[in-house]
């Protein structure tokens, strides 16, 4: 067991106001750990929509959601942050030093004077098949990623969903596969036009099938799923035989942890005020869309704005001598050196 990592600063979600909070804290030289449970950074910018530009970060008329993931990156760079990616933040406290206690689901703990939760709407995970009792089979027959898709090769799939990864997946596996089939709730769907069209075509060939439906039950046979059951349009519930069922219903956010940790909580966002976006816990944060206070709306410049109060607030812990003073990026000679453009 290695020793806790001892720092100013955890921050908690690597989305793009987790980034920029590296930033202020930067400035007011505190040092800062950075913790997300996805493998990357940009939250829901990068995992939800890339691609798509933003028009209202200011002084930036348009930008993709990755480049200002990637802007953001570059611009905290002199900080020289330490990021822990695919690490899910599952316990904070406060000791009796005052300190706060971090560890995360890869068993890394932290030491910090101060932590700032920009958890966003939480961490990502897969929607799952309501279907009772199938959830056994998870990792098995039922999955919602795919790890190792060789052992897909001669065997009956079923895929259920409609969005690019479903998609994706049938066209990657028919002709590997012994059967495809795809099972959508309705005869539309929000995936690639080209991909759709390539399915279609591989229907009309019969190399594989799509149905109009939604997975209802199934049948088990020694411990091993034989075959769902499928309800149609129709109404009529019919069975197929399968090996391996891959269901891709996207990510949706759950607040997880966080909720443990004592936090006054509001509609599941945690309760800050407006002068130190601190919550009841003094030394703990929140900024960005997992905060909540009269007039909150969820836009990433009013999460930057609380970065920059929220760090001034932080020195008060990290150095409670020290009286920190406004200084400006294009003056300071201090801040110069801190940026390292002197
Ligand atoms: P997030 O981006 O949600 O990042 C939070 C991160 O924390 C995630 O990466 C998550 O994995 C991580 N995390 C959560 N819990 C834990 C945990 N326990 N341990 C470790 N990591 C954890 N805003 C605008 O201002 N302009 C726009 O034009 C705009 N367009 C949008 C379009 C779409 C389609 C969507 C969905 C949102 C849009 N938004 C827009 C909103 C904007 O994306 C959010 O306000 C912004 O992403 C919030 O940033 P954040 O850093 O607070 O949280």
């Amino acid at each position: 067991q290695s020793k806790p990592i001892e720092t100013d600063a955890v921050i908690i979600g690597a989305g793009p106001v987790g980034l920029f909070q590296v930033f202020e804290l930067g400035l007011l030289e505190m040092k800062a750990h950075v913790i997300d449970s996805l493998p990357r950074p940009g939250g829901q910018c990068v995992e939800l929509y890339p691609d798509k530009p933003i028009y209202d970060i200011p002084a930036v008329p348009v930008c993709s959601a990755q480049e200002l993931t990637d802007n953001l990156l570059k611009q905290i760079e002199p900080f020289n942050p330490t990021f822990h990616y695919g690490e899910e933040a599952q316990e904070l406290k406060k000791l009796e030093d005052g300190r706060l206690y971090v560890r995360t689901s890869k068993g890394t703990e932290f030491l910090a004077r101060a932590v700032f939760i920009a958890a966003g709407v939480g961490s990502f995970q897969a929607r799952t098949l309501k279907v009772p009792h199938i959830d056994k089979f998870e990792g098995t027959q039922l999955h919602y990623k795919v790890k190792n898709p060789s052992m897909f090769e001669g065997k009956n799939i079923v895929i259920c969903g409609g969005g690019d990864s479903a998609l994706d997946w049938c066209l990657n596996l028919v002709g590997k596969a012994e059967s495809v089939v795809l099972i959508h709730r309705r005869d539309g769907f929000r995936a690639a036009p080209a991909s759709v069209t390539k399915m279609k075509e591989l229907c009309d060939q019969w190399e594989m099938q799509f149905e109009v439906g939604q997975v209802t039950g199934f049948t088990e046979e020694n411990g091993v799923m034989t075959e769902v059951r499928v309800t149609g349009a129709d109404g009529v519930t019919r069975r197929m035989p399968m090996d391996h069922l891959l269901v891709f219903f996207g990510l949706q956010p759950k607040l997880g942890p966080i909720a443990e940790w004592g936090l006054k909580l509001e509609r599941k966002q945690i309760a800050v005020d407006t002068a130190r976006f601190e919550t009841n816990i003094p030394g703990v944060f929140a900024v960005g869309d997992i905060n909540i206070y009269p007039g909150k709306k969820k836009l990433i410049l009013s999460g930057f704005h609380e970065c920059a109060l929220a760090a001034f607030a932080a020195a008060d812990y990290v150095f409670p001598e020290k009286r920190i003073l406004l200084q400006y990026t294009t003056t300071s000679p201090k801040l110069h050196k801190v940026l390292g453009v002197e």
